[in-house]
């Protein structure tokens, strides 16, 4: 693409910010062509964030088999048959129905799927997840279903100017993962925490975010078609 975006350069900058033993840095593709996935993954990187069915669809097939997708956005019933035995996680399960549709479709494709459950952590009217309150019982439900894995917690933190104004949000995440994780509920693994993008990523990794999810820090602005 554009010579003004230098991907390899942007992706190993931030790579070299966090500990690469704790934190793993997911390339947020979404809107961005194959062309320029394909530079990121020239550079080492092996896990990239869609946000769309759609666009997951069309990226899969054109490129190496190795990478590792990550269902980042919200996620209609209807279109979990398309990408449940294709991605590696999927971050944005906040109902317990549609946990029920991945158990669906993950009967009749013989797979199995590890999940986060996505957290509205801020209670922003704005954002998709789970009110932190009920998140337990939540899980609790979800763990139910023998194909549906609950792996941690992942949230979408909100916009702010300052990075460290959202530590608060990172951390509540992290208590709520150490405080269901100790009930050891079966079916239940509170290991993953899926938190920071390119605003506050360095923030959330120090509050121990095991994903960080950066797309423009990597990829350039996001030039959506109105
Ligand atoms: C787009 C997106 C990101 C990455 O956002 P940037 O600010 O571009 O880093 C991370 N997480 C989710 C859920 C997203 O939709």
């Amino acid at each position: 693409m554009s010579k003004d975006c230098n991907v390899k350069e942007n992706y190993l900058k931030v790579l070299g910010e966090i500990d690469k033993e704790k934190t793993t840095l997911i390339a947020v593709s979404k809107t961005k062509p194959v062309s320029m996935l394909q530079e990121a993954y020239d550079a080492g990187c092996r896990d990239f964030g869609e946000n769309k069915v759609q666009e997951l669809m069309e990226k899969i097939p054109a490129l190496p088999k190795d990478i590792r997708w990550h269902m980042i956005g919200h996620l209609q019933k209807n279109k979990v048959k398309y990408i449940v035995d294709q991605v590696y996680l999927i971050h944005s399960v906040d109902s317990v129905e549609l946990a029920k549709e991945i158990q669906k479709q993950a009967e009749k494709k013989n797979c199995q799927v590890n999940i986060l459950l996505e957290v509205n952590v801020a209670e922003e009217d704005s954002k998709f997840g789970i009110f932190t309150d009920n998140c337990e019982e939540i899980a609790r439900e979800i763990a139910k279903f023998d194909r549906v894995h609950i792996q941690g917690l992942m949230t979408v933190a909100p916009y702010v100017e300052n990075s460290e104004e959202n530590r608060p949000v990172f951390h509540k995440l992290r208590d709520l993962a150490v405080d269901i994780g100790s009930k050891n509920i079966d079916n239940v693994s509170m290991g993953i925490l899926s938190m920071g993008m390119s605003n506050d990523y360095l923030v959330a990794a120090s509050e121990g975010a095991t994903y960080i999810r950066v797309g423009s820090s990597i990829f350039g602005n996001r030039i959506y078609a109105v």
